[in-house]
């Protein structure tokens, strides 16, 4: 929780105009994510444009999956808030849907090669940065022992994911 907290998603209708919140993002996700922010639930201004948040009512992990077993269909997003706030049950009904197809896409993914741009798993982002992880490997740690730290090498500059 401390690590990466910023586990709900708020809208912003001034970065929803600016795009400023996107920048980062291959053309396909980039309409999905616009005015969309990973935030803390107690967040209410916007950290691109300082904008106010609107909330939306659903989690960073339902928003994901949406985007992708959808690949980022905005439409079925914003259905899917009104939903929410309609018909709770028939919300969870389709969201549990939604992640067994989830799954079943990261398993297929898995076994793909990955290429060229690094991409942050979590929410599609291309601003992702390096973890320097020489810390970890000074002492002569070479193989194996420390294999579970060094792998997580990235950071999502976007959501903060780490993989
Ligand atoms: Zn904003
Ligand atoms: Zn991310």
């Amino acid at each position: 929780m401390a690590l990466n907290s910023k586990n709900v998603v708020k809208y912003c209708g001034k970065c929803h105009q600016t795009g400023e919140n996107v920048t980062g993002f291959g053309r396909n996700l980039l309409e999905y994510h616009r005015g969309y922010i990973f935030c803390e639930d107690s967040t209410n201004v916007c950290e691109y444009c300082g904008g106010q948040l609107k909330d939306t009512g659903i989690n960073k992990d339902d928003y994901v999956t949406i985007a992708k077993i959808s690949n980022g269909n905005r439409q079925l997003l914003e259905a899917m808030i009104g939903l929410k706030q309609k018909d709770i049950i028939e919300y969870e009904l389709k969201m549990s849907q939604f992640r067994a197809q989830a799954q079943q896409q990261r398993t297929s993914q898995k076994s793909a090669v990955s290429n060229n741009k690094p991409k942050c798993p979590t929410c599609g982002s291309t601003n992702v940065e390096k973890i320097s992880t020489t810390s970890k490997v000074v002492g002569g740690a070479l193989f194996g022992l420390f294999s579970s730290n060094v792998r997580n090498t990235m950071r999502c500059k976007h959501c903060g994911y780490k993989w």
